[in-house]
């Protein structure tokens, strides 16, 4: 590939596994022995665990994020056919669910700064057709949850965090999860809590919302009632195994969130005075989780090749905003609509920053990174 022997990734997922390795292979051996795989006391235990990480009064584990956006809507009490309303700059798995709980999804573009929803945006385009409103809390940082909260809670419509990204990230004092009505994570591998599969949960508010998530998950039965199905539900587990490795994780995930931290510090420093836009510090009652460290700069893609021609896994964090992209056309809009999202798709670089990275390599990104802006 590159000219450089060492390959940089955009994400390690051998080094963050490192640190559990003996831990998990003790706990794989148990649980091979017991038998219990699916709904098991490593399950209720991680759920417990979790809930109290985000401080949220519930949390029940499902088969991955996806899952846990469009149950989350369901188990709210959405209605078909509904609007739910979301932003163009996330991962296409946002508006998927929205679908799949049998909702519209209408968008709101984000603020430039902050990149996540405008909340201004927001009170113009909500009214009696919104069922339901989805903030995604992009790449680690929190949206303006302290302004988006009070709008929706003066409409009487409920409020789904997109929260997969966002594993810990706080403001005020609250975390990712405490804020909505319920909250949805993904523990795919790459994300800031990472299972070794596919894996998510929801976090949530009322016990009501929760029971409705325990009954869908698993076919729509009742706890102990297991041939009794009293809504239509699905398979959407999250299994023992990965349970039992998520809670493992856990317990280091402040350390690894103030890793990343540190890391993104240090690309501050190193990338000052360069012509790229930073990702706006947080206010000091915020902090964010860098799920990605995503720079702006004007010649995105002839940056990004000089990168990846380097051996350093630069990323884009997305290049095509939902509304632009193939599958979402019916949604009816178009080039322009939601001008600060088309222009973040354009410039947006997500560069390395995971637990374990090395100064050394951030300094060789951002040599790379000075070369290529000269
Ligand atoms: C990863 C992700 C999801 C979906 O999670 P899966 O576990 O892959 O289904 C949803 N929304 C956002 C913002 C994500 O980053």
């Amino acid at each position: 590939m590159g000219e450089s022997a060492v390959e940089l990734p955009l994400f390690d997922l051998a080094r963050g596994l490192d640190v559990v390795r003996s831990e998990a292979v003790a706990t794989f051996d148990r649980l091979l022995g017991s038998g219990e795989f699916i709904l098991g006391p490593d399950l209720d235990e991680f759920e417990y665990l979790f809930a109290e990480f985000c401080g949220a009064e519930h949390c029940v584990g499902v088969s991955d994020g996806s899952a846990a956006l469009q149950l989350g809507l369901i188990a709210l009490g959405v209605e078909p056919g509904a609007d739910v309303l979301t932003v163009p700059n996330t991962f296409v798995a946002t508006v998927e669910a929205i679908a799949a709980a049998g909702c519209h999804p209408r968008l709101v573009d984000v603020d430039p700064t902050h990149r996540c929803m405008d909340p201004a945006q927001l009170s113009a385009v909500l009214d009696r057709d919104t069922g339901a409103v989805v903030p995604v809390h992009l790449f680690g940082r929190l949206a303006p949850m302290t302004e988006i909260s009070p709008i929706c809670a003066s409409a009487g419509v409920p409020v789904l965090e997109d929260a997969a990204q966002a594993h810990g990230a706080m403001a005020v004092g609250r975390r990712a999860g405490s804020w909505g009505d319920a909250a949805a994570f993904s523990f795919y591998p790459t994300k800031n809590l990472g299972a070794v599969g596919d894996g998510g949960a929801i976090v949530c508010r009322a016990s009501t919302t929760a029971d409705a998530v325990r009954s869908l998950r698993h076919h729509g039965s009742l706890p102990g009632q297991p041939n009794c199905h009293v809504r239509r539900g699905t398979t959407a587990r999250l299994d023992n195994l990965q349970a039992a490795l998520l809670s493992l994780r856990l317990a280091r995930l402040d350390e690894d969130n103030d890793e990343r931290r540190r890391a993104a510090e240090i690309y501050r420093d190193l990338l000052e005075g360069l012509p790229l836009i930073l990702p706006e510090r947080e206010s000091p009652d915020e902090a964010q989780v860098y799920h990605l460290f995503v720079v702006e700069v004007a010649d995105r893609d002839y940056v990004l090749r000089r990168l990846r021609h380097a051996g350093i896994g630069a990323g884009v964090h997305y290049p095509t905003p939902i509304h632009l992209q193939p599958a979402w056309r019916h949604l009816g809009y178009r080039r322009g609509d939601f001008p600060v999202a088309e222009h973040l798709a354009e410039h947006c670089l997500s560069l390395p920053c995971f637990p374990g990275i090395t100064e050394d390599e951030q300094v060789r990104v951002a040599d790379v990174l000075a070369e290529a802006l000269r």
